[in-house]
């Protein structure tokens, strides 16, 4: 019988609920025991896939081509958890399948109702990753404030549980707000109070109070929380602010929060004092040797989570180099404005992530051109591959007016193009290239030696490809197409000859990057970066 974790939080929103989720799956997985990880999110869209950055931030791409939540990231990143299309839930998708059902008559006449039909729905759901991934510990966050309509359903059906799987497989977690009142000078539990209430409302008692916290909580403090949030004291978890969200397994750690949790589960596992962790992750994140400057050129630079496994990707890369990665976010529109030189000169690095629509493009365009020539690191993810080829076409092969489909649809030279299978296509949601696909590397190249090996699996999110009609031109001066996806002959992974490190990849390497296993495109990208500092 696998055990259920069910993470809820309360306050405001982005306490690190995600984090949180994932630094305790960390922790449990050091026990020895096998943990996945699942996202409830209570908006009605049926995944994130057609949101806005501005509204969603990243979307996190899976092995099997769901399109997620960025938690998710957060779930694959800290443990070894296998995440799928299954792991994230959403209000549309239950909707949509309880509705599906009705309409197909499988309720046999029945009034469909929240209570017991889309919580059944939501529970099955949730049985389905413990199935699927056959772990011991399914921790489930619940997206959303406790106290908002949207997420009553998924509070509901976490309630329910208890009842089916009974008391000791089953632990609720409530992640909430400490604030520290300057002028009173004093650290106020109310809030917290409150969204305890209304939790135990809706009829669930947390047995664990992780509070967000400027200042440490006192013993009185704690004591307080204890009474009037009916909770045990050892059970009230201080999680204050740390410099790396690497650091939160330890600090959770140091509070015996796994023990807390085993000892509710009745579970004995073996010690583990995450000692491997501390000085592989968190003790090079924070007392790195070296530093570089990289520049990241995109066009939701403002918003933090936006590229989200990007800049985990590359602080993962820093720890294996032993170097801290400062990161000059460059917005692409300010380069059409006012050109390289000057937003691009004290870089060690140039980064052209993912993105879609024409607006920054031709800023993203100079920039490539700016590494190409003064043979500065380059790194391009999806569209910035797509870029660095319009970018080669135009000023390399002569090739004028070279563009993407996407941005000009009767563009005189497509050199970025939709492959026919994607030219019917209206429905925006879910059918793009996504999840992954293989890719194989061709020998004495610079992907061959980044990677060691010759045949890897690499995940996509994208419309358009690489038009091979193009591919001899730019061969001809010295572009090397040097990924294949074989089945359908699509271009993967470009380089430069001569140049120390320029490469750009159709997929997302990002997603797969871990801060124990960095990514190798992204470990000896930074690796060029200080040769170059160096040198
Ligand atoms: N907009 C491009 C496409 O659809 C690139 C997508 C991306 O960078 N994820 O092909």
């Amino acid at each position: 019988m696998p055990k259920y974790i069910f993470v809820t939080g309360g306050v405001i929103s982005s306490l690190g609920k995600g984090i949180a989720c994932a630094s305790i799956g960390r922790i449990l997985e050091a026990r020895g025991l096998k943990v996945t990880l699942m996202k409830l999110d209570p908006y009605i869209n049926v995944d994130p896939g057609t949101m806005n950055p501005y509204q969603h931030g990243e979307v996190y791409v899976t092995e099997d081509g769901a399109e997620t939540d960025l938690d998710l990231g957060h779930y694959e990143r800290f443990t070894n958890a296998k995440i799928t299309k299954f792991n994230n839930v959403t209000t549309g998708q239950v909707y949509n399948a309880v509705i599906s059902k009705e309409r197909r008559g499988d309720y046999l006449g029945k009034t469909i109702q929240v209570i017991p039909h889309i919580t059944d729905e939501i529970k099955g759901r949730i049985r389905k990753v413990a199935e699927v991934s056959s772990a011991e510990i399914v921790i489930v966050e619940i997206g959303g404030t406790v106290g908002d309509i949207e997420s009553l359903p998924f509070l509901e059906a976490a309630r329910q549980f208890r009842l089916d799987a009974g008391y000791d497989n089953t632990l609720y977690v409530h992640l909430t707000l400490v604030p520290y009142i300057k002028v009173a000078g004093e650290i106020k539990t109310k809030p917290t109070q409150h969204s305890v209430g209304t939790l135990r409302e809706i009829g669930i008692q947390p047995d664990i109070l992780i509070c967000r916290t400027e200042k440490p909580l006192t013993n009185e403090v704690k004591e307080k929380i204890s009474l009037f949030c009916n909770i045990r004291k050892e059970a009230v978890i201080e999680a204050r602010d740390v410099d790396s969200i690497y650091q939160v397994p330890l600090v959770f750690k140091g509070q015996i929060l796994d023990e807390i949790i085993l000892s509710h589960f009745k579970l004995i596992c073996k010690f583990s004092d995450l000692k491997d962790w501390e000085a592989a992750v968190v003790e090079r994140t924070l007392n790195p040797k070296n530093r570089t400057r990289i520049a990241f050129v995109g066009k939701y630079i403002g918003l933090q989570d936006a590229y989200k496994s990007v800049y985990e990707a590359l602080a993962h890369a820093g720890i294996a180099n032993n170097c801290r990665v400062e990161i000059e976010k460059v917005d692409s529109e300010d380069i059409e404005r006012h050109g390289p030189a000057g937003l691009l000169k004290d870089v060690s690095g140039i980064l052209v992530p993912g993105g879609f629509g024409y607006r920054g493009i031709e800023g993203k365009i100079k920039a490539i051109k700016f590494a190409r020539e003064n043979k500065i690191p380059f790194l391009g993810l999806c569209l910035g591959m797509q870029c660095a080829v319009i970018e080669f076409s135009r000023n390399v092969c002569g090739l004028n007016g070279a563009n993407s489909t996407e941005f000009k649809a009767k563009t005189r030279h497509p050199v970025i193009s939709l492959l026919e299978e994607q030219e019917g296509i209206s429905d925006l949601g879910g059918t793009m290239r996504l999840g992954a696909y293989p890719c194989r590397i061709g020998k004495k190249t610079l992907a061959y030696k980044v990677y060691g090996k010759g045949l890897v699996q690499e995940r996509h999110r994208h419309r358009y490809e690489f038009n091979n009609k193009y591919k001899k031109k730019l061969e001809k001066k010295d572009m090397v197409f040097s990924g294949i996806y074989p089945r359908k002959n699509l271009v993967e992974i470009i380089e430069l000859k001569g140049h120390p490190y320029f490469i750009a990849v159709q997929f997302h390497p990002e997603f797969k990057s871990k801060p124990d296993r960095p990514h190798p495109l992204f470990g000896e990208f930074i690796k060029a970066a200080l040769e170059r500092d160096r040198a």
